[in-house]
């Protein structure tokens, strides 16, 4: 069966990771089954709009390769794809309700339903408008809400991720389907447009599980067909027990991009966050992703997001990009994450940097505090030698004893390369009978002042013979 998903974003602000993760799903099912993702914006909530908020949705879709087949940019045969402009469907849909004696225009003025409600509450017995529903209503005109008017039964239902369900007459309401400002609220808008866009599969956060017997009534009295339900676990934040918020030290997905987190890997780690297929497997390409991915296999209990294994993931991506497509490919990926001093240097040093220390990156924006030794020649740290937990034992002679042993060691180096400077750096070892942790932490600090540096002869190899031993005897003398 080919599914027709969509993803039903509300331009509210930011897109944040749960979001997403609403957009991923639906693509996989559509993709898998050779079928449609559609994108809808539902922008009929007028107070929560934020401007700028329906392209930062678009952009994030495109970033992480989640490619739509009808909605705004590209259209479809049934768009409009913002809800702000459908408000005439709306209207004709309602009509038909409305009609059918199945809906009613309520005249009933904020503060009196105020009072139902408290009234409820004294008696300590649940407010349900319909015992409250005005008994003769009006034409509708424009500024009264229209309602839906709801029967009290049971629904049993399968949600394809929760399972069975089944709810009693207590969970029905007279839901409003039209509010006061003529827009539709969520509840009405989205089952008119699903059932105008063809939506096999309603996908989006198990949150909408408790109005959902208000829906099925609303399909039974459209004579609708419903669609497959599939309720998403909530993502949890990373402590407690309660949903991710912006709070929680989640980030939007547009900035963990610009530290430098690639799309694979925010694709691979936000699809995994929630579902697996059953095997140890952790790596998916957005290929893989679309092969295996399964609706009865997402986890019906919250998922708990965690930057960490993102970060890890992330690290895991760069490697394979590299090990893959090669270092090329990889360079192409960091534009604007390097120190200011690397513009004046070529590409081909900048890849060969990068080529001996992409394997400790975790996101792109690393390259900026891991590499800017390698452009610029760093500021003499002595106490930085002196406090070195492997050099705090030795005197200062013996520091700058072993510094100029080193200088006339590499100085004798003929071929400048990784293999040589290795077996230089192994003669000077046994030549000078120290331990390796001293030695080559002293050479490192000397050409780095870094906290880290990739492995001492590639570091040597692409600093080249002259920056490595100006650095060397700029640091002897300073001792
Ligand atoms: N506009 C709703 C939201 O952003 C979409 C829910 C749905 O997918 O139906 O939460």
């Amino acid at each position: 069966m080919k599914a027709i998903t969509r993803f039903a974003p509300s331009p509210t602000g930011y897109i944040h990771i749960g979001n997403v993760r609403s957009a991923i799903y639906p693509y996989l099912v559509a993709r898998q089954t050779d079928g449609k993702m559609i994108l809808r914006i539902e922008d009929t909530d007028r107070e929560r709009y934020v401007e700028g908020a329906t392209e930062l949705i678009e952009d994030t879709l495109k970033w992480l390769g989640l490619d739509w087949d009808e909605g705004p940019i590209i259209g479809g045969d049934n768009g409009p794809y913002f809800q702000s402009e459908r408000l005439e469907i709306y209207h004709a849909w309602v009509k038909k309700l409305l009609d059918s004696g199945r809906a009613y225009a309520d005249p009933t003025p904020a503060e009196k339903i105020d009072e139902y409600r408290r009234e409820c509450t004294e008696k300590k017995i649940p407010f349900l408008y319909r015992n409250f529903r005005p008994e003769n209503p009006p034409e509708w005109e424009p500024g009264m809400p229209i309602r839906f008017k709801s029967e009290p039964k049971e629904y049993s239902w399968t949600d394809a991720v929760m399972g069975e369900m089944h709810t009693g007459p207590e969970v029905l309401d007279d839901i409003i389907l039209i509010k006061r400002d003529g827009y539709p609220t969520y509840n009405f808008a989205h089952i008119v447009d699903d059932a105008e866009m063809g939506v096999t599969h309603v996908m989006r956060g198990v949150e909408y599980l408790s109005s959902t017997p208000n829906y099925l009534a609303l399909y039974e009295a459209f004579g609708l067909e419903r669609p497959v339900l599939v309720s998403l676990p909530h993502i949890l934040a990373p402590t407690g027990n309660k949903k991710l918020g912006k709070r929680d030290g989640a980030k939007s997905v547009t900035e963990y991009r610009d530290d430098g987190v690639l799309a694979e890997a925010m694709l691979n780690y936000l699809a995994c966050l929630g579902w697996n297929d059953g095997t140890e497997q952790e790596i998916y390409t957005k290929e893989e992703l679309v092969k295996h991915f399964s609706i009865d296999k997402i986890q019906t209990s919250g998922a708990r997001y965690d930057e960490t294994k993102l970060l890890w993931m992330n690290g895991q991506w760069i490697r394979r990009i590299f090990d893959e497509q090669g270092a090329r490919a990889l360079y192409d990926r960091t534009v604007g994450f390097w120190p200011e001093s690397a513009e004046n240097y070529d590409e081909e040093y900048r890849i060969k940097v990068l080529s001996i220390i992409y394997d400790r990156l975790k996101v792109l924006s690393d390259l900026r505090e891991m590499t800017t030794y390698f452009f610029e020649d760093p500021e003499v740290n002595v106490s930085m030698i002196a406090e070195n937990k492997f050099l705090k034992k030795l005197s200062e002679a013996e520091i700058e004893d072993l510094l100029k042993k080193t200088i006339t060691k590499l100085s004798g180096v003929t071929e400048w390369n990784a293999d040589n400077l290795q077996i230089a750096l192994n003669e000077l070892l046994e030549e000078t009978e120290r331990k390796p942790a001293e030695l080559f932490s002293l050479i490192r600090l000397s050409i780095s002042f870094a906290p880290f540096s990739p492995a001492l002869n590639l570091t040597l190899d692409v600093l080249g013979r002259e920056v490595s031993l100006a650095r060397l005897n700029a640091a002897a003398r300073s001792i």
